[in-house]
């Protein structure tokens, strides 16, 4: 069996925090071994529950931060609460951060101002950063190049952009995360932007419990799925699944300094 790591999921949310045990056996049960549990979805609460979860689990890392979608509510309190939360030495990444001009949930405005801030505490605490871009890819190149990369780097998470803005990304210094709407029937231009993410920034993910990958889209997702989203990236990729399985574990591993298992 293949190990993996899912880079990216959300176990505080309500659909899976009743039973995160139950999700953690499943996943190991396919091989997938660690995962990074993002909060950053609604009030500080969710980002609190993360932590609590890895905090309780070794095999659990967590990101804190506030969702593009919630940036209207990107309080100096409320950095100052993730700044406290993140003394937690299971917080291995601020975020997820970005921009999402597709639901403009927040005013692009707010988001960009919440993108900056999120950029500035990176690199304060020497974490990684998780960004979160729809149909925002101009937008986020500019700022990132503005402000700067963090020192520690950063993943642009369920990467849905084209080759063109993959390379971009990748040349900006980030790392790519690909996660179940690689798998759908529609996604030919993700799958064709999945072999131009070079072998030692490649990543793989769930999002769960959002986008499950076929053949379970439409369902609730959970990280054990994530081995559905590997087999299309190895395909996408022309690579050996064991050769691939090794890169994602040791990228993610890189990126968010996981310490040895
Ligand atoms: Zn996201
Ligand atoms: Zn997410």
């Amino acid at each position: 069996m293949l190990s993996l790591i899912d880079s990216h999921c959300h176990l505080a949310d309500v659909k899976l925090r009743d039973e995160v045990e139950g999700v953690l056996a499943r996943a190991d049960g396919v091989g997938v071994r660690r995962m990074l549990s993002v909060g950053a979805i609604g009030p500080i609460e969710n980002d609190r529950q993360t932590v609590e979860i890895a905090e309780r689990h070794a095999n659990v890392f967590a990101a804190v931060g506030v969702h593009p979608h919630d940036a209207k509510d990107a309080t100096e309190a409320r950095f100052a609460e993730l700044r406290e939360l993140a003394r937690s030495k299971k917080v291995v990444a601020i975020g997820e951060s970005g921009l999402d001009f597709f639901y403009k949930h927040s005013p692009p405005e707010a988001q960009e101002a919440s993108l900056r801030r999120h950029l500035e505490l990176a690199a304060e605490l020497d974490h990684p950063i998780v960004i979160h871009c729809r149909d925002a890819e101009r937008r986020l190149v500019e700022i990132v190049r503005e402000v700067g990369m963090p020192p520690r780097g950063g993943v642009i998470h369920c990467f849905t952009g084209d080759s063109a803005a993959a390379r971009e990304f990748v040349a900006l210094g980030f790392h790519i995360s690909f996660s179940g709407i690689l798998t759908f029937r529609n996604a030919e231009k993700i799958r064709e932007a999945a072999p131009v993410v070079p072998a030692d920034r490649v990543m793989v993910e769930t999002d769960a419990p959002y986008l499950a990958p076929e053949p379970y889209r439409g369902k609730r997702n959970e990280p054990a799925f994530v081995v559905k989203t590997f087999e299309a990236l190895a395909r996408a990729r022309r690579c050996d699944p064991a050769t691939l399985s090794a890169q994602v574990v040791a990228n993610s591993s890189r990126l968010l300094r996981l310490p040895p298992s």
